[in-house]
């Protein structure tokens, strides 16, 4: 009988109780299925061998061979350290005990050949290897079991207490006789074949025992395609279910509203990328399954247009459409931008934030409940209970990161029926990512900017060039531009942020004195009255110079603004600068993003500093940001299980993630309901790890 891999990990030989605790604890450990799953960091390359002239200061673990020709002890502070001349054909190096000293020197020989083990340390003007593991080399050369060591993940407490990387592949060890090695398949012959992948059992031994470099890889790959298959099987079940099972509202017609808005009101062409992904929307909107649908598109591609062109269909149909964005800065200039395109066409159009007065209130209450309210635009206000809609349509959330689940899962339900949605993001997130992340959404992209931009011109400027940059600030003022100075603001240091905000402020106010020059200034600390009231002397050109945080960072539009300049831009991360940057380049003028930070540069922030300077591509900005952080920081990773990924790495595996997308996709069209008998492994693989693993945390 095959072993049972849900069997508990206290019953492994060799495992105990106590190791079992902290098996659990500190690596989550808890079944034979949950070792085997511990997959490998990394590899040491164990058919390299060192001569100790050739070792180098922070180096990884090396292996050098050579003899013990002395022991000497070493008083130090607390106790003593043993201390062994160890030396090869060209030189000596040390290797060094502070524990267990006694038993070594009664069982290492002097002078006999060792291979030594273990990371060289440069100390003292020489090389040592504190805790070498040692094996004679007549031994060394009978044992070669594997010649990649593998080094699995492990924390600090795990080492103490005795439980090192030897005695999990000891325990690996066990678990493979107790198997015999075999394995449950769990893939599918068809796609083994047609990939050509070895089998789950070969794979296991592999990947714990490489038999050599080429069996290794292919065992990560089978690992990885399994794995990265599995999940994008969930994302497209789900995907399917979805769309199955909830109906939407379809909306058959384009009828006056949005005809009239198209031949008569459009304020300019529309590019190729928009009228494509308006159809796409289109389709959605007219089939009867419920839209759920990411729309990505850089900062400037023009979004909104195709947001208010959606909700015409909506109204075409007789329903409601609600537009919610993340700051009341933005719901207000949405509301302001779109009641001049709502005026020609007699639409009913209103804000709600949380700074709305309550009489105001009570109308909208009313009349979206009763349905004379067709468009309604806000911020989080909108999801209050009191918010009740006549008949919600569409649901367009704009700047999606700034929402959580949630949220989007509370708009969802203000209507019997869930409305159709569209989430759009300025973040462009790199493709793979999204097929993870936003694996069961459908994703549209715009990926061209209106024509007759200039691109920006990108800077990066020391401190000390500051009056430089003040005279080139002058001079855009005295053409008529204005300018935006941003401060970061990052929470853990907030007293010190806001500091340095003001001292800047004084700075910038001292060098462009009033009356001649107007400056704004608006932070997050500022009653939301307060910042209006400055951002519409921005936006009125009756302020040259808006000196901010990073509340001006989604969304604003001020074509007149064609300086942007931000200080410390060393602190702030790579979507947030060119979150930024996309605030100027709005209007026809030359625009201008000015980087500034002082010397002392980490090499992380060179390569953000250097890559803004380059591109201003956002998708090649993400894939950077991607590499420079990983997937943790980007938004809804935390919910898609891509963090929990056991041996595939989001980021470096992107092409087999591709191919198992390819591959799930392919297997469900062909076979919908995995009813075919050889899909029958996949199906119950599925089952499996839709029980122990649950991913289905979006919408829902
Ligand atoms: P974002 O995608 O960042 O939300 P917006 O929708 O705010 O971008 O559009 C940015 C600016 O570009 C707006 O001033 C908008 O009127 C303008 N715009 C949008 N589409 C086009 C187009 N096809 N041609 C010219 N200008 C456009
Ligand atoms: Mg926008």
């Amino acid at each position: 009988m095959a072993l049972n891999l849900q069997t508990p990990i206290d019953y492994l030989k060799g495992v105990g109780p106590s190791r079992a605790d902290f098996l659990r604890k500190e690596l989550g450990i808890h079944t034979y299925q949950d070792l085997m799953n511990l997959f490998p960091n990394r590899y040491i390359d164990r058919t390299q061998y060192y001569k100790t002239n050739q070792l180098q200061q922070n180096n990884a673990d090396v292996q050098v061979i050579g003899k013990i020709v002395s022991f000497t002890e070493v008083a130090q502070k607390h106790g003593k350290r043993l201390v062994a001349t160890f030396q090869d054909d060209v030189g000596t190096m040390e290797l060094v005990w502070f524990r267990g000293q006694k038993w070594i020197k009664d069982n290492l020989k002097l002078n006999k050949p060792y291979v030594a083990f273990g990371k060289a340390n440069w100390f003292g003007g020489k090389f040592s290897m504190p805790h070498p593991e040692l094996e004679l080399l007549e031994e060394h050369e009978k044992n070669l079991r594997s010649a990649m060591q593998p080094v699995y993940p492990s924390t600090e407490k795990l080492s103490n207490k005795g439980i090192t990387n030897k005695v999990i592949s000891n325990m690996l060890q066990q678990l493979f006789i107790e198997s015999n090695g075999r394995f449950k398949e769990t893939l599918s012959a068809p796609i083994l074949n047609e990939l050509k992948l070895i089998s789950k059992s070969e794979a296991l031994f592999n990947v714990h025992f490489p038999k050599s470099q080429e069996l290794l890889a292919k065992a990560q790959f089978r690992l990885k395609f399994e794995e990265l298959f599995y999940i994008q099987l969930q994302l497209i079940i789900k995907n399917r279910i979805h769309k199955s099972k909830i109906k939407g509202f379809p909306f058959e017609k384009i009828d006056n509203y949005f005809n009239t808005f198209y031949n008569n009101y459009l304020p300019f062409d529309l590019t190729n990328a928009q009228k494509r992904v308006l159809k796409e929307i289109r389709a959605d909107l007219g089939s009867n399954a419920q839209m759920n649908r990411l729309l990505q598109g850089d900062v400037g591609s023009g979004k909104t247009i195709v947001a208010f062109m959606s909700m015409l269909m909506a109204l075409d149909n007789g329903f409601q459409a609600c537009l919610m964005a993340p700051t009341e800065i933005l719901a207000t200039q949405h509301f302001n931008g779109l009641l001049e395109l709502c005026k020609p066409l007699n639409i009913s159009i209103k804000t709600l934030t949380g700074s709305s007065k309550t009489s105001e209130r009570k109308i909208i209450h009313k009349t979206l409940e009763n349905g004379e309210l067709q468009i309604i635009i806000g911020t989080h206000a909108l999801l209050e209970d009191k918010v009740k809609f006549h008949n919600l349509g569409l649901a367009i959330i704009d700047e999606q990161h700034r929402f959580g689940v949630e949220q989007r899962s509370k708009l969802w339900r203000k209507n019997t029926n869930p409305p159709h949605i569209l989430v759009m993001t300025a973040t462009p997130i790199p493709r793979t990512l999204a097929m993870s992340v936003y694996g069961d959404l459908d994703i549209s992209v715009i990926d061209e900017l209106p024509s007759g931009r200039k691109p920006i011109k990108t800077v990066h400027r020391y401190d000390k060039n500051r009056l430089n940059v003040f005279k080139f600030i002058r001079d855009e003022i005295s053409k008529g531009r204005q300018i935006y100075v941003v401060y970061p603001l990052i929470q853990e240091s907030e007293a010190l942020d806001y500091k340095d905000l003001m001292d800047g402020y004084e700075s910038i106010s001292r060098d462009f004195p009033m009356p001649e020059y107007q400056i704004s200034i608006v932070h997050g600390k500022m009653k939301p009255a307060d910042k209006d009231f400055e951002m519409q002397r921005f936006i009125k050109g009756e302020t040259q110079i808006m000196v901010a945080t990073t509340v001006i960072e989604v969304g604003v539009n001020v074509p007149n603004a064609s300086v942007m300049i931000i200080e410390s831009a060393e602190r702030f991360g790579l979507s947030q600068l060119h979150q930024l940057r996309g605030r100027v380049g709005r209007g026809a003028e030359q625009s201008y993003c000015i980087l500034m930070t002082g010397h002392k540069l980490s090499n992380d922030s060179k390569t953000r500093l250097e890559t803004m300077v380059r591109t201003s591509d956002g998708f090649e900005i993400a894939e950077v940001d991607l590499r420079l952080r990983g997937p943790g920081d980007l938004m809804g990773t935390q919910q898609s299980g891509v963090l929990n990924l056991k041996i595939a790495d989001i980021v470096k595996d992107k092409n087999i993630l591709q191919q198992a997308r390819y591959y799930a996709k392919n297997l469900i069209n062909t076979d919908p309901t995995l009813a075919k008998p050889e899909n029958d492994v996949i199906l119950n693989t599925y089952k499996e790890v839709t029980k122990f693993k649950n991913i289905w945390n979006y919408i829902s």
